[in-house]
């Protein structure tokens, strides 16, 4: 595999230019070419500069190579990496804009017990322009420009964890976000990570004020290792005390995770010991049935149970949502939440 000139961030591509012995404006050219979601080969730039770039970078590191459409609209991508790895994404559009979510990994090492990408193992990292490279795909196939957006908000909950990729995740955050270029906000970001405290706390120090989303799923440390083998490294004590550290860093409230699964969180026991737990705290709670994974014996639970455990949280004074899948008839959970960051109503996280 080649380099992927998506990773680069606008001053590195002007040194490159710079090095080519080309003229400083050339950079911009690449770099907006690329922003919208151009081929190197179709970027509007003298064809010997072209040669030169597709010598050494990809020329389409990230290909949509099919497009599944949901009766509700959703519509899931799967894309083509350079090396012929496969991952997924899902758009999902809303009325205050529209979401991408997004892949960090091919595959996932975390090995939690309802997960789909996790089954497989991690077969690798993606580089920062291959995360970037599936948003940049998806603006340009739903007619976005860099102007005008398709693609909004991003979500980092597709496959893989995000802090188990951190360089290469923090290095997309820089440059999604950088002016110029796609120049997604990093209010309309969220990262979802299983709770890798060092990562958490080095995050928190990055300046990148995203919204931290944290997959707790559980009330003890105990019962979390069942579904979550990251649970006997980190307990969630320190979680907690990570999050309140994200907060003071960023003045950003967090979000917590929390799947409901039948028989084994979702008691009225556990709704009382997680509202103790996050009472207080600037935080937010999403709600959602699990996804049943075919491969996985977990279930969900019933829209009752589920109403019932918001109801408890609420009645606490902990903020919650309780959220729907969207897409399932086009597999856009992916037995990973990928399709179902959406809540019931339209307001926002
Ligand atoms: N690795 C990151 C992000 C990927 S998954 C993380 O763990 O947060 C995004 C969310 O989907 C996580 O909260 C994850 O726990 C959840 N998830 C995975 N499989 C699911 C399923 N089958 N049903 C419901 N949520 C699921």
């Amino acid at each position: 595999m080649k380099a992927v000139l998506q990773d680069r961030s606008f001053a590195e591509i002007a040194e490159l230019v710079a090095a080519a012995g080309e003229k400083p404006f050339r950079a911009k050219q690449i770099f907006e070419g690329i922003a919208q979601g151009r081929k190197l080969s179709a970027l509007p730039i003298p064809s010997k500069l072209r040669a030169y770039l597709l010598e050494s970078f990809e020329d389409e590191p990230v290909k949509i190579s099919e497009t599944f459409v949901s009766a509700d609209g959703t519509k899931k991508f799967l894309f083509e990496l350079a090396d012929g790895n496969l991952i997924e994404g899902v758009f999902m559009k809303y009325k205050y804009g529209n979401t991408q979510c997004v892949s960090t990994q091919v595959g996932c090492r975390m090995g939690c017990k309802f997960c789909a990408s996790t089954l497989g193992g991690r077969l690798r990292d993606l580089t920062a322009g291959e995360i970037l490279g599936q948003i940049l795909a998806v603006n340009r196939a739903e007619g976005g420009t860099l102007k005008e957006r398709a693609v909004t908000n991003v979500v980092l909950m597709g496959s893989g964890e995000p802090f188990d990729n951190y360089e290469n995740v923090v290095k997309f955050l820089r440059n999604v976000t950088a002016e110029g270029g796609i120049c997604i906000s990093a209010r309309n970001i969220s990262l979802s990570t299983c709770g890798l405290v060092p990562e958490m706390r080095a995050f928190a120090r990055e300046g990148i004020p995203v919204n931290l989303t944290v997959s707790l799923h559980a009330v003890s440390d105990e019962e979390r290792a069942r579904t979550m083998p990251i649970a006997n490294r980190y307990k969630i004590a320190d979680i907690l005390e990570a999050c309140a550290y994200y907060f003071e860093k960023t003045g950003r409230r967090y979000i917590f995770e929390y799947s409901l699964i039948e028989g084994e969180n979702a008691d009225e026991r556990h709704a009382l010991a997680l509202a103790k737990l996050l009472k207080g705290r600037p935080c937010h709670v999403n709600l959602i049935r699990l996804n049943e994974v075919k491969e996985r014996s977990l279930k969900g639970t019933s829209e009752e149970t589920a109403q019932a455990f918001l109801a408890t949280l609420e009645r606490c004074g902990v903020s919650a949502t309780l959220r729907r899948s969207m897409g399932s008839d086009i597999g856009g959970a992916c037995g990973q939440l990928r399709a179902s960051y959406i809540k019931k109503g339209e307001e926002r996280p």
